[in-house]
């Protein structure tokens, strides 16, 4: 099968499912921070893994040195959407496709305009004092630049409301993803190195046959792909769905 037969593929298709991960959004300047490699280095000199500093137990006893690592690491409020979230937006708009499913925390497919978005790991965009569940806007933590962002209201700490280590995935997020993937007739997997459970098993509901992988590297479930293209997520998408 030839590019153009599957662009074909893709335009007949009504019923088309996205499930992706960091390399959506590369090309908006968002690094993989699972492929970053190296320590992070705290105020006091100490070194630990990223996966430590986004722990629960981590935010829990050393909210300053989450708070230093997770705004300079993991924000990035001046991204902007690129082709692959406006490809995704515009399919949506045609109404062929039914369902984004992130494991992004950054807002880009619904600042490009997509509707139906489930955050498996959360979002940057909400924010929760830890006490008496206001909600703040990114914004709030970007201005607290590093330190610890308190409530306003009541004086405790601000938690983003994004699944850390040691936390499970939102139940409610997971069970909304499965009947969309289970029911679409083309699935389309991008960007995402499958290899984060439970997330990545959501991939089993497919039972179609039209299963587009998309990913600069190889994964384990390559096997599962009718189709196979292991390139930028974002250039694919344009490609796959520009009008001539
Ligand atoms: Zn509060």
């Amino acid at each position: 099968l030839d590019f153009q037969a599957l662009k074909q593929l893709v335009r007949d298709c009504e019923n088309i499912v996205f499930f992706g991960g960091a390399g959506t959004s590369t090309e908006s300047g968002i690094p993989d921070f699972r492929s970053a490699e190296g320590l992070y280095s705290t105020a006091s000199g100490e070194k630990f893994p990223p996966e430590m500093v986004l722990s629960r137990d981590f935010f829990v006893k050393r909210p300053e040195e989450f708070y230093r690592f997770y705004t300079s690491r993991m924000l990035y409020p001046d991204a902007r959407p690129n082709a692959a979230h406006q490809a995704l937006a515009a399919l949506e708009r045609e109404g062929r496709l039914k369902a984004v499913i992130t494991q992004n925390i950054d807002g880009l497919h619904q600042m490009a305009g997509s509707r139906c978005v489930l955050e498996l790991h959360g979002s940057v965009h909400r924010n929760r004092c830890t006490r008496c569940q206001a909600e703040y806007p990114l914004s709030t933590i970007v201005e607290a630049g590093g330190d610890v962002p308190y409530c306003p209201e009541c004086g405790r700490m601000i938690k983003p409301d994004v699944v850390l280590y040691q936390e499970s995935l939102d139940q409610g997020v997971l069970r909304r993803a499965e009947p969309y993937i289970e029911q679409a007739e083309m699935l389309i997997v991008a960007g995402t190195s499958l290899t984060v459970h439970p997330a990545a098993g959501l991939v089993h509901f497919y039972e179609g046959d039209k299963m587009i992988l998309i990913n600069k590297g190889s994964t384990p479930m390559d096997g599962l792909a009718n189709y196979l293209i292991q390139d930028s997520v974002a250039k694919v998408l344009a490609a796959l769905t520009a009008d001539e």
